[in-house]
């Protein structure tokens, strides 16, 4: 039977509920457990695809095409497993179907209400996951603060599925906060208290605290903790703050946070967990040989969380190369033809982020001649990569009004075009090329030697692409494709010939970068730089 573990947040938000889910998650399945994580979330969009990263910082496309939150991301990173549409559920989707069900008459003339019919749909969505039989533990996280209007029906739903679960087959995590107050010197306990308060009130009683906290927990706190929250003090777990969030599991694992719960859930921990290959990574991350400055160009560069797949990706890439990678952002609005060299001093390569909108482009821009011309790293994704076109249209092949059709729907030399089946859209929302396309990998190039084989699959979200009727005249000026999709021939990657790292994809390569699978292109990026770094 497939047991169920449930994450609610408790005095603020931030707190990292996604990193403590995806710590146990890790340490579960590093035992032998196969574990899976999904998130519910009580904001009314039906998914976040159409917020500005700014709300809601990156918005993480899984291989089947859902747009998500980006602690989708963290699972996938720590998991290197997989998720999906049903991983990431909100209110919005929730009340979606339900009202979708009550026009088509299924509720038999009842009054449709938040208790049954909102809660059963909740808990029909909790367990969807679990009815394959092919997950051992479902770790199911709350989004929000248990005290919020909007998260209610979701703690309510909890309480119900708990009690319909039975004993030992589900247990609540409640994560928290343990301030520290410098003027007294002391750890406070008050907030906690509070917080499981509103729990209880609520029906539901967490069986685990996990304590953040910016000091250790003494015997003292913890009793008072435990004590003050009905909960046996073995299961009051320090959560310290931590140079990196690799860290976490280990820091998880030294609390016994993974045995407290199996022996909740009535679960076997014989099997000591297997973190061989994770200590590896840690090593590696914290022992760098070597260091290279990478400049992130985008347009959301002082919210990082909206980069925070490419963030990681780099974590990932420097640890292969045993090399630090410190990330500049640079605002692109702010990159102009006369500071770019300024700009870019000391950086050792440069990516250019996805995006959307005009803001921004020309600074893009200024930046990839730059680099193009400088013979600098260069690494653009989705709009990153779209804006190289654009800069090689217009700087190489002298197309001076070489644009995307998404910034100028005028412009004579639409490079980047709308998608035909893109044309007859009206609904902003689940609406882009999503998800996992193949893409085909010409022999001899400079993807086929960072991938090393000719056949991959990358995750998208975008709605214009390469112009193939441009295609003959970048190819002859040195911009080449080196990767189509092999149903529709558009155009998955360019690169240059004649230039020691210039590669650009369509796609989203951080999406699939994983603390056990680092994404090839990131590391063949740093890679580049490293050696750029070098030749200096
Ligand atoms: N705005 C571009 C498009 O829709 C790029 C999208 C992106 O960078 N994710 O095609």
């Amino acid at each position: 039977m497939t047991k169920y573990i449930f994450v609610t947040g408790g005095v603020t938000s931030s707190l990292g509920k996604g990193i403590i889910a995806a710590s146990l998650a890790k340490l579960l399945q590093a035992r032998g457990y196969k574990v899976t994580i999904q998130k519910f979330d009580p904001y009314i969009n039906i998914d976040p695809g159409t917020l500005n990263p700014y709300e809601h910082g990156e918005c993480y496309v899984t291989e089947d095409g859902a747009e998500t939150d980006l602690d989708l991301g963290h699972y996938e990173r720590f998991l290197n497993v997989p998720t999906s549409q049903a991983n990431n559920v909100t209110t919005g989707r929730i009340y979606q179907h339900v009202i979708q069900q009550e026009r088509a008459g299924a509720y038999l003339g009842k009054t449709v209400q938040v208790i049954p019919h909102i809660t059963d749909e909740i808990k029909r969505r909790m367990q969807l996951l679990g009815e394959s039989g092919e997950y051992d533990i479902i770790i199911t996280e709350l989004g929000g603060t248990v005290g919020d209007i909007e998260s209610l029906p979701f703690v309510e739903a909890v309480r119900q599925l708990r009690w319909e679960l039975g004993a030992n087959n589900s247990l609540v995590i409640h994560l928290t906060l343990v301030p520290y107050l410098a003027a007294a010197g002391e750890l406070k306990t008050k907030p906690t208290q509070h917080s499981v308060k509103t729990l209880l009130e609520y029906g539901v009683q967490p069986d685990i605290l996990v304590c953040r906290t910016e000091h250790k927990l003494s015997q003292e706190i913890r009793k008072k903790l435990a004590q003050f929250c009905n909960v046996n003090i073995n299961a009051v777990v320090e959560s310290i703050d931590a140079s990196t969030i690799y860290d976490v599991p280990l820091l998880m694992l030294k609390e016994n946070l993974d045995k407290t719960a199996l022996t909740k859930l009535k679960l076997s921990n014989k099997n000591e967990p297997d973190l061989e290959n994770w200590k590896n990574f840690l090593g590696k991350l914290k022992n760098p040989t070597s260091e290279v400055n990478i400049a992130l160009v985008g347009k959301y560069v002082e919210l990082p969380d909206a980069y925070k797949s490419i963030i990681e990706g780099f974590i990932h890439a420097g640890a292969t190369n045993e090399c630090k990678v410190k990330v500049s952002y640079i605002a692109a609005e702010s990159v102009t033809k006369e500071n770019v060299a300024e700009k870019l001093k000391g950086m050792d390569g440069v990516l250019v982020a996805p995006g959307f909108g005009e803001r921004g482009l020309d600074g893009k821009l200024n930046a990839i001649q730059y680099v193009r011309e400088n013979n600098i790293p260069f690494f653009g994704i989705c709009l990153g990569m779209q804006c190289s076109v654009i800069e090689f249209g217009r700087n190489v092949l002298g197309l001076k009004d070489a644009n995307s059709f998404e910034m100028d729907a005028n412009t004579s030399n639409p490079v980047i075009n709308l998608m035909e089946e893109q044309k007859n859209i009206t609904n902003m929302g689940g609406t882009m090329r999503l998800g996992a396309y193949d893409c085909e990998i010409k022999k001899g190039t400079k993807a086929f030697a960072i991938y090393g084989k000719t056949k991959i699959s990358e995750r998208h979200r975008h709605r214009y692409e390469f112009n193939n009727d441009y295609l003959k005249q970048y190819e002859a000026a040195g911009m080449i494709a080196s990767g189509f999709n092999p149903e529709t021939g558009l155009v998955e990657i360019v690169e240059l010939k004649n230039h020691p790292f210039f590669v650009a994809g369509q796609f989203h390569p951080e999406l699939k970068s994983t603390v056990a699978n680092p994404h090839p292109l990131f590391v063949s990026f740093v890679a580049a730089a490293l050696a750029n770094k070098k030749s200096k």
